[in-house]
């Protein structure tokens, strides 16, 4: 499916807590195969809280390397803008099923017809999901950034407002109030 965004956190939660629980039944189970006279509430409960702590303290510990080592990287500060999370999106499967442009930029690749972009291009267009050769630019596949220009004063990238207005009356840069105008 094109453009398919990431499988949402609480899905992912869900998929934990169905373990947690069958791991709380399961040990409910060798007990009672044991010989002991046990319910299965508290089994049910403690591998639920089990897993759920289990998954908050790992989940914390990856945020925190990775705010200690990439806080400063501005790619991973846009990518967790956008969504991404270095816990959530490294999980393999059956917890989290999405591909790895899935994970990376955000959405499910489009079905390519023709062109299929080189397996190391590894950014993503932001409307339709295709693979980038660069991480900025004008989409090859659905023309996606073509009313946007990187702004000389900033270096941030800009829309247009209206078709053309690049080249006619110049836009304001939002970010940093220098007027862009291509010639
Ligand atoms: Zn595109
Ligand atoms: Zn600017």
């Amino acid at each position: 499916m094109s453009g398919n965004r990431r499988t949402p956190k609480s899905t992912i939660l869900g998929r934990f807590g169905i373990l947690g629980a069958s791991i709380g039944v399961t040990i409910f189970y060798i007990a009672t195969a044991a010989g002991l006279a046990v319910t299965i509430g508290p089994f049910l409960i403690g591998g639920l809280v089990g897993i759920g702590l289990l998954v908050l303290f790992v989940w914390g510990g990856t945020n925190l390397i990775a705010l200690l080592f990439m806080g400063n990287d501005p790619e991973y500060r846009a990518w967790r803008r956008e969504g991404g999370d270095p816990y959530f999106d490294n999980l393999p499967p059956p917890f989290n099923t999405d591909s790895n442009t899935q994970r990376d930029g955000g959405l499910a690749e489009p079905e390519y017809e023709g062109f299929v972009p080189p397996d190391d291009w590894v950014h993503q267009c932001p409307k339709c999901g295709a693979r980038w050769e660069h991480a900025v630019g004008v989409c090859w596949n659905c023309n996606y950034g073509s009313d946007m220009a990187q702004c000389a004063g900033c270096g941030e990238f800009v829309k247009e407002p209206n078709p053309g207005d690049f080249e006619t009356c110049g836009v304001i840069c939002p970010h940093c109030s220098c007027v862009i105008r291509l010639t």
